[in-house]
């Protein structure tokens, strides 16, 4: 069962939270020289036009980065260099300078950070959604592949260079996905300890991350910082409430980074959005 398209909910207030999040970890890991592979699994189209007949459709994107991209000129003059970095990447991801009219995917920011030494693997299973990543105009250390990205990753392991950072973002179709993922954090823990891994999931009313939460818990994978957002209360729209992930071995400093971060959009969302971000062990 493929049915997920993420051009329905490009630019929501998870896409927000996760690529913020995404920018933080490659700005501090582009502090060294050493060269690193990237992987996203579940990479989605690359760049959504808003515009575009899915995305019009539920337009999530008016709740998520479009109050953001209004406070941008706020933002940036606030201290608060990650917020100014991220939207000034943002801004060069519209094709007319000054109007939002497009969101990009992970896959177009994992593409801006990677320098000469570094690698992209990217990953999509459905085939429509691969024929759009595949229209994307990439550099040429990212390959794209069609084939299911937690197998594929794992079985990529060890990668050839010292540095891996994996991003995993499952559209949990199925409910299995979240103990799945769990187990394939375990597998690349095991294979490459070191590698920086963020792990995506919804915030539901029916609890469902909470599988996912647990399995960690009894897979006793260690070093993981838990970063939340509730956007509004629970049950009080229907769906998604919140964005949650789960870094392990998170480089130093994005907790407090990414908390400040989180405190200056949350207000933005509304009175009931809220950020919360802790050290979380399996214990
Ligand atoms: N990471 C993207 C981003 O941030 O822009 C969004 C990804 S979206 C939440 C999940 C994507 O995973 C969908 O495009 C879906 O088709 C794809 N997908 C689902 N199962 C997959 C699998 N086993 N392997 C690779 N891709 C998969």
């Amino acid at each position: 069962m493929l049915a997920y398209q993420h051009a329905y909910h490009a630019g929501n207030f998870a896409d927000v939270h996760k690529h913020l999040a995404l920018h933080a970890v490659t700005r501090h890991l582009l502090r060294k020289e050493s060269p690193i592979t990237y992987v996203d699994t579940h990479a989605g189209r690359g760049l959504y036009p808003l515009a575009a007949m899915e995305t019009d459709r539920l337009q999530e994107y008016r709740d998520g980065v479009e109050p953001v991209w209004a406070a941008r000129h706020a933002l940036v003059r606030d201290d608060a260099p990650l917020l100014a970095d991220w939207l000034a990447a943002l801004t060069e991801a519209q094709p007319r300078s000054g109007t939002l009219t497009h969101y990009p995917g992970s896959p177009w920011w994992l593409s801006r950070a990677i320098r000469q030494q570094d690698r992209l693997t990217l990953f999509e299973l459905h085939p429509g959604e691969h024929r759009h990543l595949e229209s994307q105009a990439l550099p040429p250390q990212a390959r794209r592949f069609h084939e299911d990205g937690p197998q594929g990753l794992v079985r990529r392991l060890p990668v050839p260079t010292p540095r891996l950072c994996v991003l995993i973002d499952p559209s949990y179709e199925r409910k299995a996905e979240y103990a799945e993922t769990a187990q394939t954090l375990q597998r690349i823990a095991a294979k490459a300890r070191h590698a920086v891994v963020m792990i995506w999931y919804p915030l539901l009313p029916a609890g469902h991350h909470h599988g996912l939460l647990e399995a960690l818990r009894t897979a006793g994978i260690d070093k993981l910082w838990r970063s939340e957002l509730v956007h509004h209360a629970a049950g009080e729209r229907h769906g998604m409430y919140g964005s949650g992930l789960v870094v392990r071995n998170p480089p130093w400093g994005l907790d407090t980074e990414l908390s400040a971060a989180m405190q200056r959009l949350a207000p933005l969302w509304g009175r009931g959005a809220r950020h919360s971000g802790k050290w979380w062990t399996t214990e």
